[in-house]
């Protein structure tokens, strides 16, 4: 008797549903264009009726699909502008058959048809255009600069607001813009297809490319080749073809089509820094087109591109200078304490130590570690360790009252202090402030005392001469030595030696 494992049913479950999916994908497109053809035949005079409403029903449905997709699939923002587009476009072959049914004056309607196809384009070039996780300023602007895109070809199309009324050139132009706008969006969705690390990105922008390919073909085909024929033809039918694609992409398997290959990184940069010039560009080349019909209306497209382009630039630079500045600040401070880091320390000795060669003043180093930590951390855990650490080092910050004197985490429960021109009784006494001061914190500790208590070693050169940093980091190293040898909790002091 065949025997299926769990792991070979869960997997053919699976591949089921997946099958189910395609076949609803592809089954579901079918149904439909069988249905429009049938329908167009049997109508009569009304094939033009039948067209609009399987022509407005089209976009409502992969709009439906849409969003059903953008609930499973995690690019949520994409899928629900794609959505937003097919309800525009709907709205504008719906805003046709009102027309149609209702009005014998196709003038209002008809312009207001043409807006909603046009303001189509508008989510879908803003989703292409504007990257993830930008301020909410700069997509302002991306979106001002959307609309002002729409609104040029709307107004060059509002010029003639009816097919009928437009003149054989403006109708030419309005064309190559509609081109251009489609061509636009299949280019930019390609490459962030291409550009895309993540999965679910990926699939988004692979489903866009293949719809906007269709629906580039299906408008010249039908813009070009079938202007002049009135609804409910033979080629309605290929109109409501990209539609149905788009539907059917939205509803395959979320987890199918994840193409292994990765664009380098170098690329995925180059689409992230200039994606956002696709708008700015757009809108100069329609300006371009606008140009001997409407000047005003393209020496604003290109003012508004430019200076749009810019702050937005302007914006994203302040944006990543504080993003900088903040991560240098961070590479310079330790977390846990606060005080700068190991490597801010070693900069800031080097730079005393210079100075003092120049000036021929003095210079100390104090290395405080703590007490039988170890034993604190055995007996508390490392959490009561981090917090005693935390208060033992805002205590010796504190007791750094001048500008110069620099504080730092030498590395582990060990920390130093660099105090440029003092003499040594000076750095003594700042010495004993601090080590009185962290016992007088009275923190709870296993130590002999009951209380943590630090051990200071202070390192110091009168004059710097020739000779190396390194002496003076020698010299405090050998006193904290000498003061743990001692007994602890006491600060002891050594010369560095000179050549
Ligand atoms: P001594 O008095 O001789 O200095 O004894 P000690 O126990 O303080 O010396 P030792 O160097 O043996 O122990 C230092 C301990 O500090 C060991 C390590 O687990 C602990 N430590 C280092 N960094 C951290 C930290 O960031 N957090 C905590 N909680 N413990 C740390
Ligand atoms: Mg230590
Ligand atoms: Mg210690």
């Amino acid at each position: 008797m065949p025997f299926q494992s769990q792991e070979d049913s869960s997997q053919s479950i699976a591949s089921w549903q997946s099958t189910a999916a395609c076949l609803q994908a592809v089954l579901l497109p079918l149904v439909f264009v069988i249905l429009h053809g049938a329908l167009l035949l049997a109508s009569g005079r009304h094939a033009w009726l039948v067209s609009l409403i399987f022509l407005t029903a089209a976009p409502l449905m992969a709009g439906t699909a849409c969003l059903y997709r953008a609930r499973r699939d995690g690019y949520v923002r994409g899928w629900i502008a794609l959505a937003v587009a097919m309800l525009l476009w709907a709205g504008g072959m719906a805003g046709n058959l009102y027309a149609g049914l209702v009005l014998d004056s196709w003038s209002g309607v008809g312009a207001l048809s043409m807006l909603l196809f046009i303001l189509y384009g508008v989510p879908i070039i803003l989703v292409l255009a504007v990257p993830e996780h930008e301020h909410w300023l700069v997509r302002l602007i991306d979106a001002g600069l959307a609309l002002g895109l729409g609104y040029l070809f709307f107004r060059h199309t509002f010029a003639f607001a009816t097919m009928a009324d437009a003149s054989p050139e403006n109708v030419g132009r309005l064309r190559s813009m509609f081109d251009i706008e489609n061509l636009f969006i299949v280019l930019f969705a390609l490459i962030r297809f291409h550009a895309s690390a993540d999965p679910a990105q990926r699939r988004f922008f692979g489903s866009l490319a293949i719809y906007a390919i269709l629906y580039l073909a299906t408008a010249a085909f039908i813009n070009h080749l079938h202007s002049d024929v009135y609804y409910g033809q033979w080629p309605d039918i290929a109109i409501g073809l990209p539609f149905l694609m788009l539907g059917g992409l939205a509803l395959a398997d979320a987890g199918a089509g994840d193409a292994a290959s990765r664009a380098s990184l170098s690329f995925e940069q180059a689409v992230r820094v200039g994606g956002p010039l696709m708008l700015p560009a757009m809108l100069l080349i329609v300006s371009a087109v606008l140009v001997r019909s409407s000047p005003v209306h393209a020496i604003a497209g290109c003012a508004a591109a430019i200076l749009g382009y810019g702050f937005r630039n302007i914006f994203v630079q302040i944006r990543s200078l504080n993003a900088h500045d903040q991560l240098e600040r961070l590479t310079l401070v330790d977390a846990l304490t606060g005080l700068a880091n190991r490597r801010q320390f070693d900069a800031s000795l080097r730079r005393e130590w210079l100075r003092a060669h120049r000036t021929g003043e003095g210079l100390a180093l104090l290395m405080i570690d703590v007490d039988h930590f170890k034993l604190l951390n055995d007996s508390f855990g490392h959490p009561v360790g981090d917090r005693r650490l935390h208060d033992v080092a805002q205590a010796l910050a504190a007791c750094a009252t001048r500008a110069s004197d620099i504080v730092a985490r030498y590395g582990g429960e060990e920390f130093a202090v660099i105090l440029p021109a003092v003499t040594p009784s000076q750095a003594m006494l700042l010495a004993e402030t601090m080590r009185g001061t962290v016992e007088r914190l009275d923190l709870r500790s296993p130590a002999p005392l009951g209380h943590v208590t630090v051990s200071i070693g202070i390192g110091h050169i009168d004059h710097v001469a020739d000779g190396d940093v390194a002496a003076l980091i020698a010299a405090a190293d050998a006193a904290l030595y000498e003061a743990k040898q001692c007994g602890r909790n006491r600060t002891m002091a050594h010369p560095a030696a000179t050549e």
